[in-house]
């Protein structure tokens, strides 16, 4: 784990303070408290499983240290916490009895909850992490599942955050798993934001790309050794995760950590993909998907010469406005999720003149990008064999998603975020029908995925 880049980079952070992350870092939550919130009473929130895994011990470092301590806000462990709305406001109805400040002790959802719960009371918050399983401990925001909707509702980040490194590493499998796929994910968000830099959409922001970009190779490495539980591979991890949630920090906004693959992740969970299962189907899991669908689609563009396109007949073919919104309408089934998708997309909506003139740019930056995003990026074979390496589901038939649903996603995944991507390039460029066609026919990357499974499956029998 290197402080030295944490430290920096919480320079940079607008929300976060401070940051501790070793072996036995519990015991210092009270000095970690003192420094960033002063004297004060605390409320410990968990929820059944993350109470008995550190809530309990951070209770009794807190009372040892002279702290007024109420009662611990338990969830129940079972069924798993969901986030949805009606939890946040039965937190925050039960903050407003206290000015005690909320310590998180758990992971992602419980995060979410309290991140949102303090939020809504003006309250900050600590948090004491008990799994690597995504990036959002270091994020603004709350990933919440409101009005029959999942959406992200705007809250700061926490003051302060603490994890002992050996809870980490005995999380359960599928949590750190889940962790390594959204950080895996960065690959993709990084030729994502190279693209929107090189067509002037938006610009790449130095310290925002060189926190989570500068060190990810190395933060990735070693899926095997994570999965078995390895300490300085869960180091790399968890470094990763912290670090990416400050670069969201210090830009102000997820384009340094969110791209295309997270497109997808986001289209599946407002579709409600894998709420009910045991457990339900994580954030990371449906971000390693997407990366892997993205990495294969990224291989058929440059493979493309994007320089020698015939721009006038885009042109004429590019859709009205009023067209774009009929089509956005005819690929979602619901309702809510039609109407975001439309917003979404008509905020990135050009008319075919702005059009002509992003293709005549692409002509010209296009042998420089490629060089660029072809560095940036991995095979997807080879971000599919790491991410089973991690113990990650890498086919859509193991998230519950059927294929001809998955192939449609390339689509509906470009409607939902007005954020400027590869999907957007290869529907611009007139190649996205083409290139997913490639994709799923016998020869293309997910035809022979779907065949092997199919042998494989046929094997099992
Ligand atoms: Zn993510």
């Amino acid at each position: 784990m290197s402080e030295q880049r944490i430290n920096a980079a919480l320079e940079e952070a607008t929300d976060t303070r401070d940051v501790k992350i070793e072996v036995g870092a519990l015991a210092s939550v009270p000095e970690v408290f003192r420094e960033n919130f002063g004297e004060g009473s605390i409320v410990i929130v968990a929820d059944g499983n993350t109470f008995e895994v550190a809530g309990r011990e951070v209770q009794r470092e807190l009372e040892a240290a002279g702290y007024t301590m109420m009662e611990p806000y338990v969830f129940p462990a079972e069924p798993p916490l969901y986030a949805e709305y009606s939890n946040i406001e039965k937190l925050r109805d039960s903050l407003r009895e206290h000015a005690a400040v909320p310590v998180a002790v758990g992971s992602g959802t419980l995060n979410d909850i309290v991140k949102r719960s303090s939020h809504e009371c003006e309250r900050s918050y600590m948090c004491v992490g008990t799994a690597a399983s995504m990036d959002g401990y270091t994020a603004f925001g709350a990933s919440i599942e409101k009005d029959g909707l999942k959406q992200t509702l705007s809250c700061p980040a926490p003051k302060a955050v603490v994890a002992d490194l050996e809870i980490l590493q005995n999380a359960p499998e599928n949590m750190t798993a889940s962790g390594y796929a959204d950080l895996l994910g960065k690959v993709t968000s990084g030729a994502d934001w190279l693209v929107a830099d090189a067509l002037e959409v938006e610009k790449i922001d130095l310290t925002g790309w060189s926190l989570v970009q500068d060190h990810l190779r190395e933060w990735i490495g070693s899926p095997a050794e994570l999965r078995a539980g390895d300490q300085q591979s869960t180091e790399h991890l968890v470094e990763g995760l912290i670090m990416s949630g400050l670069g969201m920090q210090s830009y102000v906004s997820s384009r340094t950590a969110s791209g295309a693959e997270h497109q997808f992740s986001h289209l599946w969970e407002m579709e409600g993909l894998g709420k009910d299962a045991d457990p339900p189907l994580s954030h990371g899991f449906k971000v390693g998907m997407g990366s892997v669908a993205i990495a294969a689609l990224y291989e058929l563009l440059l493979e493309r010469d994007l320089a020698d396109l015939d721009i006038e007949a885009l042109k004429d073919s590019w859709p009205t406005r009023e067209k774009m919104e009929q089509s956005v309408r005819a690929q979602h089934t619901s309702p809510e999720l039609e109407e975001g998708a439309v917003e979404q997309t008509l905020a990135k909506y050009i008319s075919a003149d702005e059009l002509a003139e992003r293709l005549e740019l692409l002509r010209e930056v296009w042998p420089g990008l490629r060089e660029k995003v072809r560095e940036q990026l991995m095979p997807a074979w080879e971000i599919k064999e790491m991410l089973e390496a991690a113990g990650c589901p890498t086919t859509p038939v193991e998230i519950g998603l059927g294929w001809g649903n998955f192939e449609k996603s390339y689509r509906r995944a470009q409607t939902i975020r007005k954020r400027y991507t590869v999907l957007d390039l290869a529907s611009e460029t007139g190649l996205l029908d083409e290139c997913v066609q490639e994709l799923f026919a016998p020869e293309g990357f997910w035809g022979r995925v779907a065949a092997s499974r199919a042998a494989a499956d046929g094997a099992g029998r």
